[in-house]
């Protein structure tokens, strides 16, 4: 009798466990990110991490928790360096170790993570390899979401989605479910002419559009409620409230408008970035230690960019549990 008891209080725990921890695999539906099994609009917001080549002592499962049990992130991006400096081209036993120790933490915390190719040049066939690894690694894993190409400079939509598509491909051959985030033409700003011309024949594909609060303002916003208006999905998978050179004053009014903007569209926002760079948009002071301990960074390590991204999380996470 108290065998069977231990069984079923077991049992019990297990299932209790397992509802409260399990993360819903993601999916596009008429132009919105929802969750796969119930439908429900699931605009994530999060935190993204800098270029791994100069931050990745910040790649690490004490950063991950801290963003996650702190901060309220829904999703983590890594940003893999691609051309610059020690990136994966130069460097892809780092890079690896990097992003493997962020998808990790993501998955044992059940937190999404965006796998960002964070490269502004088309390399068609080191993405194709790097996205077949990857997915071969963790496409099994409902946390894993893809996107392919950071921020194109000055390739056209053309050249864009034909790269787009191939990789899709190559993800999809391995993949075939997980969200797929696409570039846009002009550091992501084209979404209106993406949105006239979609990449069609693939299921959860999202595209990217990303904002600076203190340069892109009210004509950037009518892009994006024109391509709403088309049914394309959008997420913000970066942006920040200062310049788009991630520097200057924060300008908070602008910063409330998209954020705001975000929230009546059902879209997410990833803000950059967590990094100690001398800017604005890093969010840590510099030497900020890479290994907070439970209850995260002090106020001596966080700057005005982290404590409003904070506070946008923790909005962001009353407003979805009051419904
Ligand atoms: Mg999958």
């Amino acid at each position: 009798m108290r065998h069977t008891l231990y069984i079923i209080l077991a049992a019990t725990l297990l299932l209790v466990t397992t509802a409260t921890h399990a993360i819903e695999p993601l999916a596009v539906r008429d132009g919105k990110v929802v969750e796969a099994t119930t439908g429900k609009c699931q605009p994530l917001t999060g935190v993204s991490l800098a270029w791994h080549h100069f931050a990745d002592q910040y790649y690490n499962a004490d950063v991950v928790r801290t963003l996650v049990d702190d901060w309220h992130a829904e999703v983590v991006r890594a940003a893999v360096s691609v051309e610059l400096g020690d990136g994966i081209l130069k460097n892809p036993k780092r890079a690896y170790k990097a992003l493997y120790s962020v998808i990790d933490e993501c998955i044992a915390r059940d937190c999404y993570v965006v796998v960002d190719w964070h490269c502004h040049n088309i390399r068609l066939e080191e993405a194709k390899e790097f996205f077949t690894t990857v997915a071969t690694k963790y496409g099994d894993k409902p946390n894993i979401i893809y996107e392919i190409f950071n921020e194109p400079e000055y390739q056209t939509w053309e050249e864009v989605k034909a790269y787009s598509e191939e990789v899709i491909a190559t993800i999809r051959a391995i993949d075939s479910d997980n969200i797929i985030i696409v570039g846009c033409p002009h550091w992501d700003q084209d979404v209106d002419i993406v949105a006239d011309d979609p990449i069609d024949g693939f299921d959860n594909l999202v595209y990217s559009f990303h904002f600076y609060a203190a340069t892109h303002q009210q004509e950037n916003m009518t892009r994006c409620d024109y391509a709403l208006s088309r049914g394309l999905p959008i997420i913000i998978s970066e942006c920040g409230g200062m310049n788009h050179l991630g520097q200057g004053v924060v300008d908070f009014e602008w910063w409330g408008r998209w954020t705001e903007w975000a929230r009546e569209n059902g879209v997410g926002w990833i803000a950059w970035s967590l990094s100690d760079k001398v800017e604005t948009c890093s969010m840590l002071r510099h030497g900020a230690t890479p290994h907070p301990a439970e209850g995260g960074w002090g106020v001596h390590d966080l700057k005005d960019w982290s404590l409003l991204v904070m506070a946008s999380l923790h909005q962001e996470y009353i407003l979805n549990n009051e419904n």
